[in-house]
């Protein structure tokens, strides 16, 4: 099927690429020139596993091409559109600016009976709003939220969870939109995977609502750990022993530095913020706790640091493990991990900053920090250490006798509760994890 994407980020380059792999013919579209040279070079512009090789495949069979230019869309059967959905500059609700953009450079080139399929996370309400503009031109709207993982983008496009399309009451009897999605994501359909049709607004909140989820449990076990903190318990063991029970689960409590990155922050405070316009603020308050919980615990880590070394950071040597929002990604978007760093640096300390794929991006935003591709090199010197993205490169890879042949310092902030505490110890380290003794 020939098939547009409009915003090749994140999500939107994976998309492509993906759609292209299981036997579409894509066209990807972004007003980011420098992306879209990238792109058409067959480089992917951002770290991603598995991007780069189906990108290639994807341009050599030719059924994958890149563009600016809108116009390049017409001809195409369903068009996604996954540009981005920033918090506001002044507020907390979504900036819609680059929907209605994209939405209003898409109108002129499309067909009757053509499907624009929204990707982006928008607040409820928005495709309802948009539907009477594209439907004007005898195409039919409906949202099809992503739930991808970034460090697992290729794989969760490819062969995700499940699906979920919204569509309104379009008026049109010749068009099926679920059809037409379901021959779209054919590999997963016929291996099973759930597809659920929902109504446009269900399938908005099917997503912000996955995400404030999530967001709750990372916060729930961090509060946890302030709770640890004061009573010498161990968050951890605290984890472990209610991620027995089926019904908790044990994915998602990590207790750490909490967490970031270009979704769940700014998506449920959209969330609140949306809630507060419809007068439900009250259903949803619980989210500005989460939010708080969350950006507390990136204090603490700082604290920990502070304290370990004496009561001041200044002039200290401190290694930052990690500047990636999480492993496997070189995205720095709402990074907790910058953020400690940016804060220690702050405070008078020689930061510097070691990370698998994450430098480049880390660099352009924060020039004043010291970045270190080399993680030995890195190390060298520390008066301590603080781990707070969790690359296997840190976590398993680096062990605590190889880090005191690099540095005299034995202090490591475990900022992820991702190390061996025991094995640190043993080595004759002082080991801080995250609401544990
Ligand atoms: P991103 O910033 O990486 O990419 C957005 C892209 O849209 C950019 O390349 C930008 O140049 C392009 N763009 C902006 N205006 C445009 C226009 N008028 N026409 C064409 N292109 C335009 O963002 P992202 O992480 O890919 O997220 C995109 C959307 O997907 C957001 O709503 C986000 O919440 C959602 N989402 C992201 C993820 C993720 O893990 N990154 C997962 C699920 C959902």
């Amino acid at each position: 099927m020939r098939l547009s994407v409009i915003g090749c980020g994140y999500l939107g380059a994976v998309h492509a690429a993906a759609m292209a792999s299981i036997g579409h013919e894509v066209v990807g579209i972004d007003v980011d020139e420098r992306k879209i040279a990238s792109l058409s070079r067959g480089e992917a512009p951002f770290f991603e596993p598995g991007l780069q090789e189906i990108l290639t495949e994807g341009i050599a069979s030719g059924r994958l091409t890149f563009t600016t230019d809108m116009a390049a869309a017409r001809g195409a059967k369903v068009h996604f559109v996954g540009v981005g959905t920033p918090q506001q500059k002044d507020g907390y609700a979504a900036d819609l600016t680059y929907v209605n953009a994209a939405i209003d450079g898409l109108l002129p080139f499309l067909s009757a009976g053509d499907i624009v399929a929204g990707k982006s996370t928008v607040p409820v309400g928005t495709a309802a709003g948009l539907a009477p503009r594209v439907e004007k031109t005898g195409a039919v709207l409906v949202w099809n939220p992503e739930f991808l993982r970034e460090g697992w983008a290729v794989q969760d496009t490819i062969d995700p969870d499940r699906l979920v399309v919204g569509i309104g009451d379009t008026g049109r009897a010749d068009v099926d939109p679920a059809a037409v999605l379901r021959e779209v994501y054919h590999p997963s359909v016929a291996k099973g995977t759930p597809f659920i049709v929902t109504d446009l607004a269900t399938a908005e909140l099917v997503k912000v609502a996955a995400n404030a989820f999530l967001a709750t449990k990372i916060s729930f076990i961090n509060a946890m750990a302030e709770i640890a903190e004061v009573t010498g318990a161990d968050v951890t063991q605290l984890a472990d022993a209610i991620g027995h029970d089926a019904r908790i689960g044990r994915r998602f409590l990590g207790a750490g530095i909490g967490f970031g990155g270009g979704c769940l922050p700014k998506d449920i405070r959209a969330f609140s913020a949306r809630a507060e316009e419809l007068g439900r603020g009250e259903s949803v308050a619980f989210l500005r706790e989460i939010d708080a919980i969350n950006l507390r615990r990136r204090d603490r880590a700082v604290d920990l640091v502070v304290d370990a070394l004496g009561g001041s950071v200044f002039k200290k040597n401190v290694t930052v493990l990690g500047a990636a929002f999480k492993p496997h990604s070189d995205d720095i978007r709402d990074s907790p991990a910058l953020d400690v760093a940016v804060r220690l640096h702050g405070l008078g300390a020689w930061v510097t900053i070691t990370d698998p794929a994450a430098l480049e991006n880390a660099r352009r935003q924060h020039p004043q920090l010291n970045y270190v591709e080399d993680r030995d090199e890195a190390i060298r010197g520390a008066d301590a250490l603080i781990l707070v993205t969790e690359w296997d490169e840190y976590r398993r890879q680096l062990s605590p006798d190889h880090a005191s042949t690099l540095t005299e310092g034995r202090i490591v902030v475990d900022g992820r509760n991702g190390l061996d505490a025991g094995a640190w110890r043993a080595a004759g380290w002082t080991y801080y994890g995250m609401g544990r003794p």
